[in-house]
């Protein structure tokens, strides 16, 4: 308690109450301004890997039609509230045919619009494999780590707008089989996404179509996709080289079925930026014993992997946009 001596207590008591508010203010706000410029000065693993947890503890087994399932997608639409808010982020419901009958699901699409004609899309599925339904299957890796991959890419893009094509991130539905993988039962939620762009015109808008599919792996390589464009697979090998992160790619080959392939037939140039050798190999999951079994879980992602897998889709957006 402080007291004050003369004429006009009242009017000095106010003033000083002003004086030290408007203080109180400015530190604060300088306090605030430090944070931002810490959390907005560039792509953050870290922020990514924080994500990660956070959405798998809200919605841990997002199979579709499950609790979680709605939980996850209302993690998504809260994260991107500002997006929504601008009318940048948008739903795409729709119902598929599957092995358990009609299933409705949806896609979130957020648009962070560019300077240049066209559109480089970055693409994650969110939902956990329906088959592991009965089963403690988080998929930390398997959609959960990308799905925040994409979610800390929208943070970073609201204060480093395009400066070239227009960034979409696609939150896909339905990319795991409902009952086992065939054509007919996967990736419902790029297929009907790729059907619907293709009729109202905007698939010839989109310069590349980038997937993003179990890369925050703490053992983390990324395949060199013979199912992706091979002028995207030589770009990711010069952002690897740009970013320093050549260690971290292409050590496999593979060919993967992944939500690229209902864009790469209608000739989109494509990239799944995946790894698929997830855990030691075991005789059921040769390609590692981590991938869909109840062992992929938080403690195999890391923050190192999802800062690499996030510089190299940034590097990957500046290389497409110098292209032309
Ligand atoms: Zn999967």
């Amino acid at each position: 308690m402080i007291s004050y001596r003369g004429d006009r207590p009242q009017e000095l008591r106010i003033l000083l109450a002003a004086f030290v508010v408007s203080l109180l203010f400015f530190s604060a706000a300088a306090g605030q301004a430090q944070k931002m410029a810490h959390s907005t000065t560039r792509f953050s693993g870290e922020s990514a890997y924080e994500l990660t947890r956070q959405y798998i503890a809200a919605a841990p087994h997002r199979w579709i039609g499950s609790p979680d399932h709605a939980k996850a997608e209302q993690f998504i639409r809260s994260h991107f509230a500002p997006e929504a808010a601008n009318g940048t982020f948008e739903t795409d419901s729709f119902s598929a045919s599957t092995p358990a009958g009609q299933l409705s699901m949806k896609n979130f699409i957020v648009k962070y619009p560019g300077k240049k004609d066209g559109i480089i899309v970055v693409a994650s599925h969110y939902e956990t494999n329906y088959p592991l339904r009965d089963i403690n299957f988080v998929g930390a890796n398997d959609g959960g780590a990308t799905s925040a991959l994409l979610m800390e890419l929208g943070r970073y893009l609201r204060t480093h707008p395009p400066q070239g094509y227009s960034i979409w991130l696609v939150f896909d539905d339905g990319e795991e089989a409902i009952q086992s993988w065939s054509d007919r039962d996967s990736l419902y939620g790029t297929r009907h996404l790729a059907a619907k762009w293709s009729q109202d015109g905007t698939i010839k808008k989109i310069k590349a179509f980038l997937v993003a599919d179990m890369i925050g792996d703490k053992d983390l390589n990324l395949d060199r996709d013979s199912n992706s464009t091979p002028w995207l697979l030589d770009l990711l090998a010069t952002a690897a080289k740009n970013t320093g992160h050549s260690a971290y790619v292409f050590k496999n080959e593979t060919t993967v079925m992944d939500d690229h392939l209902p864009f790469r037939q209608r000739g989109v140039p494509v990239l799944d930026m995946v790894d698929l050798d997830y855990g030691p190999p075991t005789q059921e999951h040769p390609e590692g014993g981590y991938h869909h079994t109840a062992l992929d879980t938080l403690d195999k992602v890391n923050a190192h992997s999802l800062q690499i897998s996030g510089d190299l889709v940034l590097e990957m957006i500046r290389l497409i946009d110098q292209r032309g």
